[in-house]
């Protein structure tokens, strides 16, 4: 009288990624703040521009939280441009002399 249990379980080990469209996370590896703005570029024109948040993930794109998205330099002979409508900060940040 044999049996062989083949493990009932069907729970895979596959978490199926349910993240909604408007709860995206900073890109940071070490930030888990909601994003809340869209950072792109243009290599032609040497141009970094912010966003507000994108209805959609763009691969060429990058989520950032408000502290990163502020924090966020551009390398030098880049511009950075901030076309935000809805700037949210949680402080202003000093100008160090
Ligand atoms: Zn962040």
């Amino acid at each position: 009288m044999s049996r062989t249990c083949y493990g009932g379980s069907t729970a895979g080990p596959s978490p199926v990624g349910t993240v909604g469209p408007m709860s995206r996370l900073c890109s940071r590896p070490s930030c888990s703040s909601a994003a809340s703005a869209t950072m792109s570029y243009d290599y032609s024109s040497r141009t970094v521009w912010v966003d507000d948040l994108a209805p959609e993930a763009d691969p060429n794109a990058y989520d950032l939280c408000p502290v990163h998205a502020d924090r966020q330099g551009v390398p030098q002979g880049w511009t950075r441009t901030d076309r935000r409508v809805t700037v949210v900060r949680p402080f202003f940040s000093r100008i160090a002399v």
